[in-house]
């Protein structure tokens, strides 16, 4: 099918690629030329497993483009998706501008009928208002399909959840943009949810803030355990044996960040106030995780008698593992505090160093190596739980710490493991090892 994509980002650009991939001829727009240019030479701007493979397969099978231009993006299409960002407001609303704009300068260029399909994550209501924004600004007589496809895939492992998503959700009113999105994405042979656009809407916030809850939840008894000297992993283990819980998504940690579960739990509460049907639950899942980034600094402080000149090493940057993406990354926060405290902080991270830079305090230093990051430090903070930092044999901290203490904010070694070195260990939810 002739596709476009609006906005070539986590989203757009992986959901472009594997549509390209499956045979479809897809143009992606997107309004950051130096964007474009990197993508038309198979650079990825962002870091993403398979995504350049997938790149320089689309470019070279000529059924893959990009380009500013919305004229020539939006030529001879049945389906364009909108796919740019829709990130938090001052008061935690879904800033939906960039989507207006995307969508109004979209209209001016549709000259036949075709299906708009919103991928962005949306308040419920968006889909019907764009639909009206589009019929007001379109030629009379051509008909916009309007339809919601929620993406559900996540950064690290983005290119094979689309290939292997548990569900494709389409929200469609109109039955010829329902056919057009089975068709389009039948040789996906995934399950299909068919349903209404504010429904499809409603369903992209309930899963997150969900997931965001499962968190949150498994953070506080994470606390209680290791205020009472039980054992977080002993605990998820036994409650996730229990069909009706399941054990996924229920590591305990320093919280949740990224450009998703804030952002979308924040505006779900947003969508509740509007309507007068507060959702006080989503509003204690937010608080929760707000405390929960306090952890670690906490821990560094009941530690130390002052921080004043203490070397640290900070392992892990980017929000999660597998990604190179800073948004509401744990790290920032920490390493503030840190900083305004007097700590002399060294970071490390495989891939998120540049763009670390651009958030984090100035007078951080950086290391491309994980030894020279730990060398002669008075502490260790795990942030991100990267395979590197997972893997990196604990008798090092040893051998190169100043003094042996690690601060594990992802839980990222068994216990017994850290028992047969002499390493001063604090983690989440467990025992502290001395
Ligand atoms: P992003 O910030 O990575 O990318 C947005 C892109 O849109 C940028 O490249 C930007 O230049 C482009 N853009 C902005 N205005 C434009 C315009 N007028 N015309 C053309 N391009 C324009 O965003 P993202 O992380 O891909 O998220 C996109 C949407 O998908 C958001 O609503 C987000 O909540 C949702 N979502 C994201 C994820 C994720 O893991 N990142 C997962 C599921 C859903």
């Amino acid at each position: 099918m002739e596709v476009a994509v609006i906005g070539t980002g986590y989203v757009g650009l992986v959901t472009g690629a594997c549509l390209a991939e499956k045979g479809h001829r897809v143009h992606c727009i997107d309004i950051d030329e130096s964007r474009v240019q990197q993508l038309n030479n198979a650079i990825s701007p962002i870091y993403e497993e398979g995504i350049e493979e997938l790149l320089k397969n689309g470019i070279k099978r000529d059924n893959l483009f990009f380009t500013t231009d919305y004229e020539e993006g939006l030529h001879q299409k049945d389906i364009v998706f909108l796919a740019v960002g829709t990130p938090e407001s001052e008061d935690g609303s879904a800033d939906l501008s960039y989507l207006y704009k995307a969508s109004e300068t979209m209209a001016h260029y549709i000259n036949r009928d075709i299906t708009v399909v919103i991928k962005s994550t949306v308040p419920v209501g968006t889909g019907e208002q764009i639909d009206e924004k589009l019929n007001s600004i379109v030629k009379p007589g051509v008909n916009i399909r309007m339809a919601s496809n929620p993406e559900f895939l996540r950064q690290g492992t983005a290119v094979y959840d689309t290939f292997h998503a548990d569900r494709i959700i389409v929200g469609a009113n109109h039955p010829e943009a329902k056919k057009q999105l089975e068709e389009l994405y039948h040789s996906f042979h995934l399950p299909i949810v068919v349903t209404d656009i504010k429904s499809a809407e409603m369903i992209k916030y309930t899963a997150n803030s969900f997931l965001a809850m499962k968190i949150s939840f498994i953070n506080e008894i994470a606390n209680l355990s290791e205020k009472l000297g039980a054992n977080i992993e002993s605990v998820t283990e036994g409650i996730g044996m229990d069909k009706r819980i399941g054990s996924s998504f229920l590591n305990a940690g320093i919280g949740f960040g990224g450009s998703c579960f804030p952002k979308d739990t924040k505006a779900m509460v947003h969508i509740a106030e509007s309507v007068e049907m507060p959702l006080s639950l989503i509003e204690e899942v937010i608080k929760v995780n707000e405390k929960q980034r306090e952890v670690l600094v906490d821990k560094v402080r009941s530690r130390f008698k002052s921080l004043e000149g203490l070397e640290v090493a900070v392992l892990g940057l980017s929000f999660k593992p597998n990604t190179d993406d800073m948004r509401e990354a744990a790290s920032i926060s920490i390493i503030r505090k840190l900083v305004q405290e007097g700590v002399k902080v060294t970071a490390f991270d495989p891939v998120a160093m540049e763009r670390a830079k651009q958030v984090l305090p100035e007078q951080v230093n950086y290391t491309d190596s994980l030894e020279e990051a730990i060398k002669e430090k008075d502490a260790t903070l795990i942030v991100t739980e990267w395979n590197q930092i997972k893997d990196f044999p604990l008798e090092k901290y040893v051998e190169l710490m100043a003094t042996p203490i690690i601060m594990d904010g992802r839980n990222c070694f068994e216990m017994k493991e850290v028992q047969k070195y002499e390493i001063e260990y604090h983690s989440i939810g467990r025992k502290t090892i001395n």
